[in-house]
């Protein structure tokens, strides 16, 4: 009789990986096992068919399983009298956690039938969707290693849990109205308090929703509480996202493309950033032409979205750049919302949505959270306990150990002592749960960055690495954990952002790379201001204007740049997109990050129409001379086009394909108008489309650049 051992890894822990094993390895008429183990699942048939279903087993996963590698042994036969599903094994603790996951179809149909006994359940979940991620505490991921472990499971869930034919088997946070969490509305309960925020929010007014990963602030869209919310939330005009009920109302707003369609609907449920129609969302998104929009994606939107007809302001709960908030006395302190719609399960780590555009046919990530991250990745040679920092903003960390990768949510911006804590507990939670110690870490250049202070006070083996460099290596670590056919070649990498300390003491930010060379930047300018210029964008711009002869600014101003007074060099390309948005008018201050470059965007005509430029000794060049002295209207136009065959031009010269990274990137204008230049030319192009292209991805550069130095001198 043929029998065979097989071993996966990857995510097929917590997924439904063992019941699919076992209704596969019956059907077949197999005898043997299924378990977890450390590493992943160990599975032993034994029958005529155990080749057949060798070469079956993988076609056929399901949704949330992702295998890494597959290793298949003959062994002697055991004569199992029959195929079953064993206890796990307890061992060191190598399985990947699982993103938090949106309610998936069939718990959405069981949600919604009048004779299911979760008929209306808020909570409903199963092992292809639900929480995960916020509500680990330990792994092996199990009941008692969750927030769920207070719950008690009734009989029935109890059943369900042990039936290896349920959807529900060894879902972890299965519950139902009996046994698990419940939902608040002042004294109501359960469905009653979701038809109470609905009736609440149609009167205008502002709800703080606990949803997965934290609260949300929530108010009926396109009404006088928007105001109310910026009012109180004293933002003025960064952004909120929007939750539609479905993908139709989406449509009747805003222009979508086929991509956006399948990334807005996809099971992630991402906020996808895309065109508004000429409509009045402009409390929303003021100034500019785009909007995020989401599709509910846990059972207590889809039921909210049950009894309004009309979409939602859902903008994360937090104050400025700190995490989102996931404590009901913490929601209580921000004094923003009116009521609170909430539960009585903890949040064990907050987790932000997760945000995107899409440029060509594939997404450009703004940010990752629920739904994509945690991330993990299997590697091919072997790598000593390693962590990557990151850099200051949209902070995230990467931990590498044995063969494995694993890429943190998105943590937020590390400047201030709230994130700071939130940025110290991911670490810490990730080496605890993966039972890891780092032997190295490594950090960015910039010595004012708590990250650096924190990878210093650590005690162990220090790397710095260069930020733009960390750019490039993020980057070339997608291309070769997604395999892509180009990742051998040789690239001419750009590293465009705002910020980030250079080799030189400059502020770099418009650098170009081969290999690990700086080939080419942006000509330096000095910045009177210090971090003041990035608000008030009008020192950066009569800086810029003072390096070209013209005379602006006022008396302090000049008096400052004199003396260099609280001045600092840089080739940022960002800082660049700030001034120019002063000269052509759109603005004076820089609202919130991006803000410059959308203004720059919505007045973008097309065209061929540009200034000069020139490329001497590495040094890259723009006619600012005529640039400032243009008609208002045509300088946004002509700077973007500028930029496209800066890009175009450089890529010729060096006759290598073209590689982007940085901040800048997200400018999706940009980034369209220069590859598709790229591509009538000929020249191949790769940008990132499974992290971010911002500094969310230092981290993860930082990791790369580490492996490979340790791969070619352990
Ligand atoms: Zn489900
Ligand atoms: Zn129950
Ligand atoms: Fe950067």
């Amino acid at each position: 009789m043929q029998a065979y051992k097989i071993v996966v890894t990857g995510r097929v822990q917590g997924v439904g990986f063992r019941p699919t094993i076992f209704n596969l390895a019956t059907s077949m008429g197999l005898k043997g096992y299924v378990r977890n183990d450390a590493q992943g699942v160990e599975i032993v048939v034994e029958g005529e068919k155990a080749k057949a279903f060798i070469e079956r087993f993988s076609d056929d996963l399901p949704p949330l399983a992702k295998i890494e590698t597959i290793e298949v042994r003959k062994v002697p036969s055991q004569c199992f009298g029959n195929f079953s599903i064993l206890k796990s094994e307890e061992g060191t603790k190598r399985t990947f956690i699982s993103p938090d996951m949106s309610v998936c179809p069939a718990c959405k149909a069981e949600l919604f039938n009048p004779t299911n006994r979760r008929f209306h359940y808020p909570f409903i979940n199963c092992t292809h969707c639900g929480p995960r991620y916020t509500i680990i505490t330990d792994l092996p991921y199990d009941r008692k290693n969750t927030t769920m472990d207070r719950f008690t499971m009734c009989q029935k869930c109890r059943q369900e849990y042990e039936d290896p034919t349920s959807r529900f088997f060894h879902a972890q946070p299965i519950s139902c109205p009996d046994c698990g969490p419940r939902l608040h509305l002042g004294e109501y309960e359960g469905y009653e308090a979701i038809r109470q925020a609905a009736r609440l929010l149609d009167e205008g007014k502002i709800l703080a929703i606990k949803g997965v990963g934290g609260y949300h602030l929530v108010c009926k869209a396109q009404s006088q509480a928007v105001a109310e919310l910026r009012k109180r939330k004293r933002r003025s005009k960064k952004p909120f996202a929007v939750m539609f009920k479905n993908i139709e109302a989406i449509r009747e707003v805003c222009d979508i493309q086929e991509t956006e369609e399948r990334l807005i609907t996809s099971k992630e449920n991402p906020i996808v950033i895309v065109k508004k129609k000429d409509t009045d969302f402009g409390l929303e998104a003021p100034d500019i032409d785009r909007l995020g929009v989401f599709l509910p994606y846990n059972p207590i939107y889809v039921l909210l979205f049950e009894c309004i007809d009309f979409p939602l302001v859902v903008t994360s709960a937090n104050i400025s750049e700190e995490p989102i908030v996931k404590e009901e006395e913490e929601i209580e302190k921000l004094r923003i919302a009116d009521v609170l719609l909430w539960y009585d399960r903890k949040i064990e780590r907050s987790c932000d949505d997760s945000v995107a555009v899409c440029v060509e046919d594939r997404p450009l990530f703004y940010r990752l959270g629920r739904g994509y991250a945690p991330r993990s990745f299997k590697l091919s040679n072997l790598l000593p306990p390693v962590l990557a920092v990151g850099a200051q903003q949209k902070g995230t960390i990467v931990l590498g150990f044995d063969d494995t990768l694993i890429v943190s949510p998105h943590i937020g911006d590390i400047a201030n002592i709230a994130s700071f804590e939130y940025f110290k507990k991911v670490v810490e939670d990730f080496c605890k749960m993966y039972d890891v110690a780092p032997q190295y870490v490594v950090h960015d250049l910039h010595p004012m960055y708590e990250t650096v202070r924190y990878a210093k006070s650590l005690g162990i083996q220090t790397y710095a690495m260069q930020h733009h460099l960390s750019h490039v290596y993020a980057v070339l670590a997608e291309m070769e954990l997604s395999h892509h056919s180009m990742k051998d070649e040789k690239f001419l990498a750009l590293a465009w952002d705002g910020t980030g300390l250079g080799t030189d003491g400059a502020i770099w930010g418009g650098e170009a790379f081969i290999e690990d060379e700086r080939v080419a930047h942006f000509g330096y300018f000095d910045i009177v201001g210090g971090e003041r210029a990035i608000k008030d964008i009008r020192l950066c711009a009569w800086s810029l204007a003072r390096k070209h002869g013209f005379e602006m600014g006022d008396e302090l101003f000049a008096l400052g740049y004199a003396k260099k007074i609280n001045s600092f060099t840089t080739s940022s390309v960002g800082r660049l997109f700030d001034a120019v948005a002063y000269f052509a008018q759109l603005t004076d201050r820089q609202e919130y990050e991006g803000y410059t470059g959308l203004l720059i965007e919505k007045a973008y005509r097309g065209g061929e129409d540009r200034y000069d430029f020139y490329i001497e000794n590495g040094a890259i060049e723009i006619d600012f001379t005529a640039l400032i002295k243009d008609r208002k209207e045509r300088i946004p136009t002509r700077f973007l086009n500028t930029l496209r065959d800066i890009i175009v031009a450089m890529a010729k010269e060096y006759d290598l394909p073209m590689l982007f990274s940085g901040g800048v990137f997200q400018n999706k204008t940009l980034l369209t108008i220069a590859i598709d230049k790229l591509q009538k030319a000929g020249i191949p192009y790769y940008f990132p489309s499974l992290f971010p292209i911002n500094d969310a991805a230092i981290s993860l550069g930082q990791l790369w650049w580490f492996k490979n130095r340790f791969e070619a001198n352990p």
